[in-house]
């Protein structure tokens, strides 16, 4: 008994994203204890690919929660004293939000929608402020904007002070963007299974340096569950620390061999051909239906990973969303504040250029046809 899957390259969510049926078949084989062999060589197996996806030759824990529990981990394990956090949008802002959940005091440095979060504003609150912070969080890829923040440059203003930290949340980058986690000096990095993985959601992976284990062991009252140190020392084991969700690493476990059959490389240039294609197709709407059209990420910023589209005031993101749902494609609105000004397209995980050709052209044709009626509508009340 199978259940059978819709036509691949209709569902373009910035997360979570469509999940390829070869993975979603992996995981109905059957369940195994996780402190025996079968599990332990599973993880091992695993390991070198993990490592290669995060630029690091240090292990990769894979935690049974969503993104948001390694994000915590990042603020009870690394903060003692007070945070800093770069914001660029929603998803920055809900690292802030956790530090302050979670009782540490936090500062944040905000730009508008569509800038990323820079070196220079970096270096000039840690200069003006020497010895206020011990962490710095930063989004690589936010989300809600469709923009990619250096990174490597701000864990080259974080490496200029002493013990400071730099925790990054990669959830769109991992998987769609090349990670030099041990080159840029970064502390901790984590990601979801449901992003640019295209795995089902349900996990979480992440990388720590050996500063940011050094104070994991310093910093009281750290979560039981989302222990770094624990994290740690089960992963250098081939072991979990808790009890896995075994099904969704046989979907990881697939979807790894996939990815290395393809190249990260390839894998990357992929999706830097998406973020492309999608640029060209704003350029064309501009040119063509409405001047009002238009890329939210500054140029030099865009992720590769996500694309929000700003609308003309005629139209609305949610209009257009639901359009396209009748003609079986799925996009997302804009995110929090933007939710009616942008549409979001999430050209992350396995789609390829020809799917995201077909979802461009409904999505054309549906704006053609909002903007016909909303032209037609005043002169219809007018006369
Ligand atoms: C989706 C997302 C998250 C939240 O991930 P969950 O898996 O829902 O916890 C965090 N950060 C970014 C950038 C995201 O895109």
């Amino acid at each position: 008994m199978t259940t059978p899957h819709p036509p691949f390259g209709r569902f373009f969510l910035p997360g979570p994203t469509e999940v390829r049926p070869e993975v979603l078949d992996a995981m109905r084989k059957p369940v195994i204890g996780h402190r025996g062999p079968a599990m332990r060589e599973l993880l091992a197996g695993i390991d070198p690919d993990l490592r290669a996806l995060f630029g690091t030759e240090r292990p990769v824990y894979v935690s049974t929660s969503s993104a948001t529990g390694l994000m915590e981990a990042a603020i009870t394990g690394l903060c003692g004293r007070r945070v800093l956090a770069l914001v660029c949008g929603a998803f920055g802002d809900r690292f802030r939000a956790i530090a302050e959940r979670c009782g540490r005091p936090v500062d944040a440095i905000r730009v508008e929608p569509g800038q990323p979060s820079t070196p220079e504003a970096l270096r000039e609150a840690l200069r003006a402020r020497p010895g206020r912070w011990d962490l710095v969080t930063v989004v690589h890829s936010e989300t809600s904007t469709g923009v990619l923040s250096p990174v490597a440059d701000l864990a080259a203003v974080v490496r200029e002070h002493d013990d400071l930290l730099l925790a990054v949340d990669g959830v769109t980058s991992v998987g769609g963007v090349e990670i030099r986690f041990d080159d840029w000096g970064a502390d901790f990095l984590l990601t979801g299974s449901q992003k640019a993985l295209a795995l089902p959601p349900g996990l979480a992976l992440g990388v720590a340096s050996e500063r940011a284990l050094e104070r994991a062991a310093r910093v009281p009252a750290a979560s039981f569950y989302f222990d770094l140190l624990a994290f740690e020392r089960r992963a250098r084991e081939h072991q979990t620390t808790n009890t896995p969700a075994v099904s969704l690493f046989y979907a990881l476990e697939r979807q790894l061999g996939r990815i290395r059959a393809e190249g990260l490389a390839g894998r990357f240039d992929r999706h830097r051909a998406m973020a492309k294609r999608c640029e060209a197709w704003v350029d064309g709407l501009r040119a063509t239906l409405d001047s009002g059209f238009g890329i939210l990420a500054r140029e030099g910023y865009r992720s590769p990973t996500v694309t929000a589209v700003t609308l003309p005031p005629t139209l609305r993101a949610g209009d257009l969303v639901r359009a396209l749902d009748e003609r079986g494609f799925t996009i997302a609105t804009g995110y929090g504040d933007l939710k009616q000004r942008c549409i979001r397209i999430g050209h992350m995980g396995d789609h390829t250029v020809a799917e995201l050709e077909a979802l461009l052209t409904e999505t054309g044709e549906v704006m053609r046809t909002a903007l016909l009626a909303s032209s037609a509508a005043p002169r219809i009340g007018g006369s």
